[in-house]
């Protein structure tokens, strides 16, 4: 049995060989998207294999059917990049994995939490150029502060526990409250509340057409003046240009994203020696209170074996028609 995976990097290849010792399926690795333009170079596969930047439209899916593909496989958690609808429509399974290592991104908002906050990528650099200054370098305690978490399934509650830790007043919004969190002193609110009341925000809903710019011109002007929103969850939660204005008038204290609206066209690529034409990105990096990292939560050695071991469980088992391991891993 086979798999083509698309936007594979070097990594992707390491973890997927070493794992499939155990599975014996024949791998076959491309490092571009999935899209039209490539689907019809699948031949004799039975899965294809797809990450977080991979479009698979409609279109895609009719051209996996008429290859014969039995199942899509998400090597990762959000879906908002699939039509499952045309998926059940042309019978082919779809699969991720639901939860891989949610420390790992949790443990990363907290990091770009502290680095905005202690302001270290700048000391980093400073000392470096033996400037032993601290002028500039003020940062605030996180010890005491209210921190808003918006969805609180596998990654929020991780990231809600270590702020706990941390001797934060933790608030949340979810369409379901978490009962476990409440027990721990977690206070589920309204949206509008956590807008309100949050000195931090952290975002960890998935994508979708109710959270689609959640956080908006309107959202921005509700919080308090000086606000630090983290987002590792997905780009399209940010209205990157009301993001902008609000950074500009200083309502926007701090912002740390891991994710971006329009990262399709850059991340996971050195574009080192090329010019960019996308403005927005060129203007947010330019702020001395936004850090961007290119979609990194997830990439710690411990996730990525997971996620091949997920993968390669998911697709063994929807080829040989069982049930999958963890249920929330079925898509399609
Ligand atoms: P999860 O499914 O365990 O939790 C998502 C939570 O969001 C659930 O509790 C759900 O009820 C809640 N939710 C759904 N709709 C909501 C809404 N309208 N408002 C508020 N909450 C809502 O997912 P997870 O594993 O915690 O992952 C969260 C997101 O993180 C994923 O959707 C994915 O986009 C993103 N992610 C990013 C990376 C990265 O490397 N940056 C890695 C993994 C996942």
């Amino acid at each position: 049995m086979k798999i083509t995976f698309f936007s594979t990097k070097p990594y992707d290849k390491e973890f997927f060989k070493k794992e499939n010792e155990k599975f014996g399926f024949e791998l076959e690795f491309y490092e571009t998207h999935l899209g039209p333009h490539i689907a019809n170079v699948i031949d004799n596969t039975d899965a294809v294999c797809v990450f977080v930047n991979d479009k698979v439209s409609a279109e895609v899916i009719k051209e996996l059917a008429t290859k014969k593909i039995k199942v899509i496989a998400l090597r990762c958690a959000g879906f908002n990049n699939v039509d499952l609808e045309a998926a059940k429509a042309y019978g082919i399974k779809v699969c991720r994995v639901p939860a891989y290592s949610p420390e790992a991104v949790a443990e990363h908002a907290v990091a770009m939490l502290l680095t905005l906050n202690r302001k270290t990528h700048k000391a980093y650099n400073r000392v470096r150029e033996q400037n032993f200054s601290l002028n500039g370098l003020l940062g605030y305690d996180i010890h005491g502060k209210t921190v808003g978490i918006i969805g609180t399934g596998n990654i929020g509650r991780t990231f809600a526990k270590i702020m706990m830790g941390f001797g934060c007043k933790i608030i949340a919004f979810d369409v379901i409250a978490n009962r476990d969190l409440e027990a721990m002193g977690v206070t589920f609110l309204p949206l509008i509340d956590i807008f309100n009341q949050s000195d931090i925000i952290s975002l960890h809903c998935p994508l979708t057409e109710q959270t689609h710019h959640i956080i908006n011109k309107e959202s921005l002007a509700m919080m308090k003046k000086g606000v630090t929103i983290i987002n590792t969850s997905r780009g399209g939660l940010i209205d990157t240009k009301a993001a902008i204005d609000a950074l500009k008038l200083k309502q926007l204290g701090y912002l740390g994203i891991d994710v971006y609206e329009q990262e399709d066209k850059l991340f996971f690529r050195d574009l080192s020696n090329n010019i960019i034409e996308d403005d927005t990105i060129q203007r947010l990096m330019s702020f001395p209170n936004v850090l961007v990292t290119a979609h990194q939560a997830f990439f710690t050695e411990d996730a990525l074996q997971q996620i091949s071991a997920v993968t390669l469980d998911n697709v063994s088992n929807l080829l040989n028609n069982k049930n999958l391991t963890n249920k929330a891993a079925m898509l399609a």
